[in-house]
């Protein structure tokens, strides 16, 4: 038998569906259109082997259906591990609309799109993700109860950003430990690159306990707003990976540690809320273990929205987010040990360990034992 390796180009025309790099082993992909309001998204569903797939929507001005379908597929994706990793009984997937928010979302458009979430009976709960609010979650609930993240008034868990904000400080703290000795982050310099909703907490949080936070954003309103608010600094160079610090927090876009920027960096932690932080993760990721620099996975620490929503599913009190959000620091630490002591990139060790609990639940499954 011959194996025949087909390159990026070619699996785009002769494999234009299953043979893509990011269609991981997904389950399933639906395609949902509506010409009446303009509807056009996808929803991942990477894997439901732990429970149903839970992932939020993003909406987004995507340059073309290709980066929609990417972008889809890689989050699904994260999301199943998201879910492994952090002890949920839940699967991976996501939901991507395809449009300027701010020019096309319509009430009807976000309940023709929760009619095709109600059409998966539950295999596929939506959430909220960037270009989403609260009340677009309450809108999609009146067609569907596959939804969570709605509005506290309304039994739901409400905006979980600063949960994430939460798990992103505590991973940040178990990272400054394994880097330093210890987790106090009094006088450690942080670069924040992104505050919006979970950037700004995380400033709130990290500058209660002492950090050196220099901010750094495209809106320049947002920068003079949180700078005033904690009497933090702004950054004024020209490229943020050139600046000296102790910590590199991500929480505006995916991918910032890429070709261009691994060479440039000069922090010894990366801990932030972005998904998919690592361009390529296989690449990037042994780059950052050879430069030594301590990295803690997106998408462990990055859990604490996922934790907030999945309470709504099982009817979690404050008590158990807050304690099961503050786990995320002995994760951190263990995975980043294990990574260590097995010479690991950190995203492979805790990728391992998430692959482990699925790999476990297909077995007793197909075994019919109950775990
Ligand atoms: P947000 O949209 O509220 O904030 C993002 C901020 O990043 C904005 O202020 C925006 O102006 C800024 N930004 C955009 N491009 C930038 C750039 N090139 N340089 C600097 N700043 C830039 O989003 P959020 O809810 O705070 O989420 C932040 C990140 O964390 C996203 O990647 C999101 O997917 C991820 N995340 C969020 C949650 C959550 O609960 N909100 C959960 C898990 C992961």
């Amino acid at each position: 038998m011959t194996t025949e390796v087909l390159t990026v180009n070619q699996l785009k025309k002769e494999a234009p569906v299953f043979g893509q790099l990011s269609f991981n082993d997904h389950e399933q992909i639906v395609f949902c259109q509506d010409k009446d309001t303009g509807l056009k998204a996808i929803i991942g569903v990477h894997n439901t082997i732990l429970g149903p797939a839970l992932g939020g929507t993003r909406m987004y001005d995507y340059k073309t259906e290709f980066d929609a379908l990417n972008d889809v597929l890689r989050l699904s994706r994260g999301m199943t591990y998201k879910a492994a990793i952090t002890g949920l009984n839940l699967g991976g997937g996501k939901a991507v609309i395809i449009g300027d928010p701010k020019k096309i979302k319509t009430p009807e458009l976000m309940k023709r799109f929760g009619k095709f979430v109600h059409t998966l009976g539950g295999k596929y709960y939506t959430a909220e993700d960037v270009g989403m609010e609260t009340s677009d979650m309450d809108t999609v609930r009146e067609v569907t109860p596959y939804v969570t993240g709605i509005s506290e008034s309304k039994g739901g868990a409400g905006n979980p950003s600063p949960v994430t904000a939460y798990g992103v400080y505590m991973g940040m703290k178990a990272a400054t430990k394994f880097a330093y000795g210890n987790d106090d982050l009094n006088g450690k310099k942080v670069l924040v690159q992104g505050i919006g909703h979970v950037g700004e907490e995380l400033v709130r949080l990290t500058s209660k306990e002492g950090a050196k936070i220099v901010i750094s954003d495209i809106n320049q309103e947002r920068l003079a707003e949180v700078s005033k608010k904690y009497g933090v600094d702004i950054y004024r160079g020209d490229n943020l990976y050139d600046e000296t610090a102790d910590i590199y927090a991500p929480c505006a876009l995916g991918a910032t540690v890429n070709d261009e920027t691994i060479n440039r960096l000069k922090v010894k932690v990366i801990a932030g809320a972005a998904n998919n932080q690592l361009a390529d993760e296989a690449m990037h990721g042994t780059l950052l273990q050879k430069k030594g620099i301590v990295y803690a996975p997106d998408f462990l620490i990055n859990a604490g929205g996922i934790i907030n929503v999945y309470a709504e599913i099982e009817g979690y009190g404050r008590d158990q987010i807050n304690a099961k959000t503050e786990n995320i620091y002995n994760t951190t630490l263990d995975i980043l040990h294990k990574a260590k002591a097995t010479n690991m990139t950190t995203n492979a060790a805790a990728l391992s360990i998430a692959e482990d609990r699925i790999a476990a639940k297909k077995i007793c499954s197909n075994f019919n034992i109950k775990k």
